[in-house]
């Protein structure tokens, strides 16, 4: 039996996350669960799963959660410290990371050095100390598996392959709700707008970061760690259905997908149980009911934040951690209203162009250039605002 610590539980992939494993039966067992505000629905989650330990963001929620689920046997910790020590938990077999956004590195990094199995959700990790988290798989006794359905479907297309016959990755990209929208109304794209995915039910900040492709953009910068391949190797090709996961494409011309309903909990259970398969009885798929696969190349000057992430991989060092964390402050503020859809990608551009990164880039030097990038963009955004 595998026990499995939960790293945002409550969200869209930890939700997924705890119905595979309800479908797997005996072999999976939750050991810990940690959300961050959503108390209520952790406290069902707990009753439901019965973990031993539970996190959550601060103390007034650890004592929200103690009140409503009394003493049965379950301990409760809060703060961000508690995360990594989910994270490294001697008990712990497999650490989902479903986190959002920066907070996540730190439980990657944490859990890899304790030779956990890592199922990462939280690509926010990856794209904004890669250089750390693969050193950190390379010395780990576990192994880290993407969550993500287009990395998910790299890794099952590499299965027994050479690496050096890899021709180049080839993402699939759904273009999000404004694939067709002319990019002179995104100026008045709303977040409603925004936040209704065409395929794929997730969380606010992926969902935005969809609608703008910066999703895509740290999808690529995700692959070129993961997968050890220079960026001129990896391209993104719109695919409006989402039923190609993402393709790789070998010297010899030929190119292997993975194809399944976009149903994250697909990834999720290959994440688990990889390398093995377990029966699923989650997803029907037919391809004759979808009936045609399109494919298109995607347009960079209307979706500037994917031509933005990829300029900052060519840059390199800290560039792809400085435009994580702009991106984090521009959407969070466009999801509160401070600032327009199009304020976006330009937010994200103008601190690649104020940025300088350091030579070294240790964990000290990550979470410095992520605060500053942080506190740099709130300051665009106040004066934006004047
Ligand atoms: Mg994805």
């Amino acid at each position: 039996m595998k026990n499995v610590a939960i790293l945002g539980s409550t969200g869209s992939i930890g939700r997924s996350t705890l119905d595979v494993i309800k479908q797997l039966g005996d072999e999976f067992r939750v050991i810990s669960l940690a959300a961050r505000s959503q108390i209520d629905r952790l406290v069902d989650q707990a009753r439901d799963f019965s973990p031993v330990r539970l996190a959550v963001a601060n103390p007034e929620s650890e004592r929200d959660v103690r009140s409503l689920l009394g003493e049965n046997g379950c301990d409760i910790f809060s703060g961000t410290e508690a995360l990594v020590e989910l994270a490294k938990d001697p008990d712990a077999d497999i650490v989902v990371n479903a986190l959002v956004g920066a907070v996540g590195l730190r439980a990657t990094l944490a859990a890899l050095e304790a030779g956990k199995i890592v199922a990462l959700a939280n690509k926010e990790s990856i794209v904004m100390a890669g250089v750390l988290v693969m050193q950190a798989v390379a010395e780990s006794e576990g192994w880290l598996v993407p969550i993500d359905s287009e990395h998910s479907a790299v890794l099952q297309c590499l299965r027994g392959e050479d690496p050096t016959q890899v021709k180049q990755l080839l993402l699939t990209a759904s273009g999000g709700p404004f694939l067709r929208r002319p990019i002179d109304s995104f100026a008045s794209i709303t977040p409603e707008e925004a936040l209704k995915h065409p395929n794929w039910e997730m969380g606010p900040k992926i969902t935005i970061d969809s609608a703008t492709l910066m999703n895509k953009g740290l999808e690529v910068i995700e692959a070129h760690y993961l997968f050890d391949l220079p960026p001129e190797k990896i391209k993104v090709v719109v695919h409006p259905q989402s039923i190609v996961h993402s393709m790789v494409e070998f010297v010899d011309g030929s190119i292997k997908a993975q194809l399944s309903q976009p149903d994250m909990r697909v990834p999720i259970q290959y994440a688990l149980t990889y390398p093995d398969r377990f029966q699923a009885d989650f997803v029907s798929f037919d391809l004759s009911q979808i009936g045609s696969l399109e494919f298109e190349e995607p347009d960079i000057e209307k979706f500037k934040c994917l031509k933005l992430a990829c300029q900052s991989l060519d840059q390199g060092n800290g560039y792809p951690t400085a435009l994580n964390a702009a991106n984090e402050i521009a959407v969070e503020a466009f999801l509160e209203k401070r600032i327009r859809f199009d304020q976006i990608a330009k937010l994200n551009e103008s601190v690649l162009t104020a940025f300088n990164s350091p030579d070294s880039f240790d964990l000290d030097a990550v979470l410095q250039v992520d605060d500053w990038a942080r506190q740099w963009c709130r300051e665009q955004i106040k004066s934006i605002n004047k």
